[in-house]
């Protein structure tokens, strides 16, 4: 099953990537969790996305692009992915169907979590990333066993730059103009499956997962 999660920064596509990734045995492919890796470990694409990021950016598409395509034709995206983050752009969306049609294969299913400004910037602001693992949590809704330790790896949790208010409102800017028109792409395609990302993280799990079987 290949699977992308469309939705604004914070809607939860990460929080029910990871619970699908668990329930299909597919792997949940993060370009934003990609992203931060590289940065961690001062790499050159991580010198070169971390001023978009910062700033609430896009990276530019030819940066995502084909570190996606090369990703999805390794061993383990032979029964699927969830693409999580990816693509932002119509350009993306293109040059993901090309790779795709290339092996005769498609989209199965673009999940929209649909989740309303008002309700983003409030979640953004009580979400902490780890800086070991990445993993993410709320204060409220997702808290960890013990406040500011991440329970996977033990290491800090930390409020993300970019998850700062000022930052986030930019974000979500870019999210409208650039990467929602993608909702009307997959409408077109018949792939297009919006849930109500204000409801409780189960019960948005359990909608998507009476869809896909
Ligand atoms: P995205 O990957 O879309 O940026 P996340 O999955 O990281 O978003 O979710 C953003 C924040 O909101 C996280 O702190 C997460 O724990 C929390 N969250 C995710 N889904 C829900 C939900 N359905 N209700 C309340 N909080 C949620
Ligand atoms: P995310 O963790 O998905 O919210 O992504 C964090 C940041 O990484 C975004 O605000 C962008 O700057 C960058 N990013 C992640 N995925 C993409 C993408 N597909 N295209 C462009 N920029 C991206």
């Amino acid at each position: 099953m290949k699977i992308i999660m469309l939705g604004a920064p914070g809607a939860g596509k990460g929080t029910q990537a990871k619970k699908l990734s668990e329930r299909y045995g597919i792997p949940h492919i993060s370009t934003g969790d990609i992203f931060r890796a590289n940065i961690k470990n001062n790499t050159e694409l991580g010198q070169k996305a971390k001023g978009y990021m910062d700033a609430g950016q896009l990276v530019p598409d030819e940066l995502v692009v084909d570190l996606v395509v090369d990703r999805i034709k390794d061993r383990d995206c032979m029964k699927g992915f969830i693409l999580d983050g990816f693509p932002r752009t119509i350009p993306q969306a293109e040059a993901l169907d090309y790779a795709l049609n290339n092996q005769n294969e498609k989209i199965d299913y673009a999940i929209n979590v649909d989740v309303p400004d008002e309700h983003i910037i409030k979640r953004m602001a009580g979400r902490r990333a780890c800086v070991g693992c990445g993993a993410t949590y709320h204060t409220e809704n997702m808290p960890p066993k013990k406040e500011g330790i991440c329970d996977v790896c033990g290491e800090k949790l930390v409020l993300r730059e970019d998850d700062k208010p000022e930052t986030v409102k930019k974000r979500l800017e870019v999210y409208h103009s650039q990467t929602k028109p993608l909702i009307a792409y997959y409408e077109k395609k018949g792939s297009l499956l919006t849930v109500d990302g204000t409801l409780d993280i189960e019960v948005v799990f359990k909608k998507i997962t009476s869809v896909l079987g």
